[in-house]
């Protein structure tokens, strides 16, 4: 059986036909413009393919609440074009199917769950670290809506010692995002982030930051695994570091089989970079039932 998966992101569409296992079996992108541009080029591509159903892992803030008359879309993105498009009804009138949908984060915490390093756990979270931070959550076995959806990326960080920089969030003086995303990164150092790999002052701050939101989120939502993506984790040396500053933190607080064995509590995503299309699959397979 074949199901189509849209990992709707601010600068490309990634689209794919996966199969029940969660195999891609063939994938195309298209650069993110106005709804009315790319669109169309998307449901060209999924139109004739056979596919059972369409899920939508998406960039955000999205409407996820099945009973509100703004479902499926897009809600407050500066995204020239997006703020307010229906994602979930346009392709519904497009392709005649059932359309899943949930965040990109959500997304990829799906296929994580479903397929990766945190396969059958009912509690976990995917972190993304790149241009903004985001992050999904699942507890007691579900993804958490809510009110809107978890927005883990904007909760308050006290200011790390040494930090010459400041947040570059327009929200918030000091929230992770605005000071551990990539562009705060640029902005403190002067230089992207990848080109800061042998600055040691550099990684000290930003594990400082991800370490203390791991610590608040490891308090709150009891996650059995923590599943760190997004281009700035592609500096592995964050992971020890995060690991030995997290642990100082708890300090002997929590104690579970997890906290003894933090190298496989704080992990890197394990799908190589295809966690959110393949999210978007089981996305669509959960559209169908
Ligand atoms: P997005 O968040 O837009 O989906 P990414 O997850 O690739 O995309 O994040 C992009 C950000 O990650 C940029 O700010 C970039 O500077 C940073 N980044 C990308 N690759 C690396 C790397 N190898 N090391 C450190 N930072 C990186
Ligand atoms: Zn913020």
């Amino acid at each position: 059986m074949l199901f189509g998966a849209l990992e709707a992101g601010g600068t490309k569409m990634v689209c794919a036909i996966g199969n029940e296992n969660g195999e891609i079996l063939e994938q195309v992108k298209f650069p993110t413009e106005i709804p009315e541009t790319t669109m169309p080029q998307i449901f060209e591509y999924f139109k004739g393919k056979d596919i059972k159903a369409l899920g939508i892992a998406c960039f955000g803030p999205i409407d996820l609440i099945k009973e509100s008359p703004t479902y499926g879309s897009i809600t407050s993105t500066p995204k020239k074009g997006w703020s307010g498009y229906n994602i979930v009804n346009a392709a519904k009138e497009a392709l005649g199917i059932p359309v899943g949908f949930d965040t990109d984060v959500n997304g990829s915490l799906l296929g994580e769950v479903t397929w990766g390093c945190a396969k059958g756990l009912s509690d976990a979270i995917y972190l993304t670290i790149g241009t903004g931070v985001g992050g999904g959550v699942i507890s007691n076995g579900k993804l958490l809506h809510g009110m809107l959806h978890p927005e883990v990326g904007h909760i308050r960080l006290p200011f790390a010692k040494n930090d010459p920089g400041k947040s570059v969030c327009p929200f918030h003086d000091n929230c992770f995002e605005g000071l551990a995303a990539g562009p705060s990164i640029q902005a403190r150092w002067g230089k992207p982030a990848v080109e800061l790999a042998d600055k040691p002052e550099v990684w000290e701050i930003e594990s400082e930051y991800i370490a203390t939101a791991l610590m608040s989120y490891a308090l709150i939502l009891s996650p059995k695994k923590i599943i760190l993506g997004g281009g700035v984790m592609h500096q592995e040396q964050l992971f020890s570091l995060v690991r030995k500053k997290f642990k100082e933190l708890v300090n002997g607080y929590i104690l579970t089989k997890e906290m003894d064995d933090l190298d496989n509590y704080i992990v890197p995503a394990s799908l190589n970079d295809n966690q959110g299309i393949m999210g978007a699959i089981k996305l669509a397979i959960d559209a169908c039932e």
